[in-house]
């Protein structure tokens, strides 16, 4: 991973902005592709001192924070394509069943890898290991990449963009790019420099993640809980000094999900063991703590002339599917497919439109999907818990319903029909 050498100006094909899951996952499908010229300015220091062994920790936690990720299929094959998943896999823990159940209402129904004819529906890793994994693949790329640095202004010239760059405690440099990627995160600041607003919708909710330790093992079962207050998911994690644990993503209103956060750790786990129940045993300890307010947030543009939003900056979504991070995954694949296989400049309109176009109605269905759910869920009405209800129940009684619920999970539906490159193969 070289550092960039701030005393030239330099030019590169590709420029990256935002060094968290989605701008590095991209860098490094890019670089299997073709020998671009890449660089990654991130906010944040970043460093590959972090070994695939080790989990990164504290100072470049904005994206790899106390939060685990349920990886779908299709991200699984995404990284086998480019060599990450033997190095993820050891930190994996496999969801081989989903049980959805409505807290006070009858509907349940389970999803097992079998019926979907997988190994496993997802698999769930934590994203500190995730970042050192994606951190020690770009310390063997030849990727550049430049970190504690802010981009400070962007503009479009006549074949690309040039950059301003202010790096901590060093001059200001202009760099050139035929295409940025911005990847900044959800509400993107460099995008509004462009003039590309983000639309933010609240939830009015917050969700809480954290592990917890469990008592009974939870056999690669992933728990997803409707309740009246929102949704909760309880997700497999590798077991740690031997005991089981889940990570915990609870959905709460705000002003709830306050309290919960300065409970005391008793509190804590008696109000989640009353909301969840007792299929885990008795919840004996809960880890780190950390809130995120919610909102489904997309921005008004995805491509211009030279230019790509990706990720958060691009469409951040409900976490309850499990969805956000997957999605992206699926879009910087086919990003990297579309350039590898054009004739043209990586920033021609036409070629960033058509990429545009391969995703959206993956796009738009995993969007809708995940805004659903909390919706749908979140209603207490006695006919919409009868719907639900219903729901649910032919869900687990017709197995081509499940099915399909399981393959859109595994971004299979998605994926597969369009993909001839790095994706599902
Ligand atoms: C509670 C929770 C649980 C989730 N669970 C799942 C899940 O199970 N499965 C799933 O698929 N998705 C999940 N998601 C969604 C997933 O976390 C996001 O899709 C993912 O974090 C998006 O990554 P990103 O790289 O686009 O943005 P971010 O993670 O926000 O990273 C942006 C990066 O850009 C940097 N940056 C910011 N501003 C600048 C700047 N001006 N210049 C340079 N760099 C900058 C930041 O430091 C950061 O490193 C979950 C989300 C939440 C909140």
């Amino acid at each position: 991973m070289p550092t960039v050498d701030t005393k030239k100006n330099p030019a590169y094909d590709i420029v990256i902005v935002g060094g968290g899951m989605v701008g590095i996952s991209l860098a490094l499908l890019l670089n299997a592709q073709k020998q671009w010229n890449i660089l990654i300015i991130e906010a944040q220091a970043m460093s590959c001192e972090d070994s695939a062994d080790k989990p990164t920790l504290g100072a470049y936690s904005s994206s790899f924070d106390a939060r685990s990720t349920a990886l779908s299929w299709s991200s699984r094959n995404i990284y086998q394509s480019i060599g990450v998943w033997p190095q993820l896999k050891k930190h994996l823990a496999p969801i081989e069943q989903i049980h959805v159940s409505d807290r006070g209402h009858i509907g349940l129904t389970r999803i097992h890898a079998e019926e979907a004819q997988v190994e496993a529906l997802g698999y769930v890793v934590e994203n500190r290991w995730l970042g050192s994994v994606l951190l020690s693949q770009l310390g063997q790329a030849d990727i550049d990449v430049l970190g504690s640095a802010s981009v400070e202004t962007i503009v479009a010239l006549a074949d690309g963009m040039q950059l301003g760059i202010q790096q901590i405690d060093k001059n200001k440099q202009m760099i050139d790019a035929k295409l940025v990627v911005i990847a900044d995160g959800a509400g993107s600041s460099t995008a509004k420099k462009l003039g590309i607003q983000s639309e933010s919708i609240a939830y009015g909710q917050t969700g809480i993640i954290a592990n917890i330790s469990i008592e009974k093992p939870h056999n690669g079962v992933a728990y997803e809980r409707f309740t009246d207050q929102g949704p909760m998911a309880l997700l497999p994690l590798t077991d740690f000094k031997g005991r089981p644990r889940s990570a915990l993503v609870w959905t709460q209103p705000s002003d709830i999900a306050a309290s919960l956060m300065v409970a005391d750790e008793r509190t804590f786990l008696d109000q989640l063991q009353a909301r969840f129940g007792h299929r885990l045993g008795q919840f004996q300890q809960v880890g780190e703590r950390v809130s995120f307010g919610l909102a489904l947030t997309k921005s008004s543009e995805q491509v211009r002339r030279n230019l790509v939003v990706m990720g958060n900056a691009a469409h951040s979504l409900h976490p309850v599917a499990g969805q956000g991070f997957n999605l992206s995954l699926r879009d910087a694949a086919t990003l990297a497919d579309s350039l590898a296989s054009a004739t043209e400049s990586v920033g021609e309109l036409t070629l960033l439109q058509s990429y545009q176009q391969q995703q959206a109605a993956d796009q738009r269905n995993t969007v809708l999907f995940s805004d659903s759910l909390p919706k749908l869920f979140g209603l207490s009405a006695s006919a919409a818990a009868l719907g639900r209800n219903s729901g649910l129940l032919a869900m687990d009684l017709i197995p081509s319903l499940r099915r399909g619920f399981a393959r859109f999970g595994m971004g299979m539906a998605t994926r597969e029909a369009g993909n001839k490159g790095l994706g599902n193969g």
